[in-house]
């Protein structure tokens, strides 16, 4: 017996969670896609955030469910619209990277009130992204967590 309680115990793993072990793939379109493509992308893909990219393939906007919404309540044509004019952009978007605490990147999640983070990479041209964390990704977690809990 360590003499630690579980709620101890419970905090020690939680805090050993990393971005990387829960990451899942990021879905990216590129800043000239239309909206019509991205809302399609958003449904063949089953994600609520995709990713805007450069033609560097670096990161430069976050497109949201709501983003999308927005953009399509009266508005006729939307293959004229490129998703760059809608999009949340850098500098503003809240990022992670894949040695992060899994817990940091859902205070982030929850302060910043938003669905998701890229994972991302800083590079010479700008920032990869390599991954994707989601409300979804931390509710895996804690199940994940009081699962092992019982083996
Ligand atoms: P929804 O708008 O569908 O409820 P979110 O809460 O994730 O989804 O997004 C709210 C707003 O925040 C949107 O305008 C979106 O572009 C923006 N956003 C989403 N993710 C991020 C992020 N990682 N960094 C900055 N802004 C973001």
């Amino acid at each position: 017996f360590t003499g630690k309680t579980g709620a101890e115990l419970l905090t020690e793993k939680i805090k050993k969670f990393k971005v990387k072990e829960f990451q899942s793939i990021p879905i990216v379109v590129k800043e000239d896609d239309s909206v019509y493509n991205a809302i399609s992308t958003m449904f063949l893909e089953d994600v609520g955030t995709l990713f805007v990219i450069n033609n560097h393939s670096c990161l430069i906007g976050v497109l949201s469910r709501k983003d999308l919404l927005r953009a399509s309540i009266g508005n006729q044509d939307l293959d004229a619209v490129p998703v760059h004019i809608i999009m949340t952009r850098m500098p503003n978007i809240t990022i992670c990277q894949k040695e992060d605490l899994l817990i940091d990147a859902a205070n982030k999640l929850i302060n910043k009130q938003i669905d998701g983070l890229p994972v991302v990479k800083e590079t010479q041209n700008g920032l990869e992204i390599v991954g994707r964390i989601t409300k979804t990704t931390i509710t895996k977690a804690f199940v994940e967590l009081i699962m092992n809990e019982h083996l």
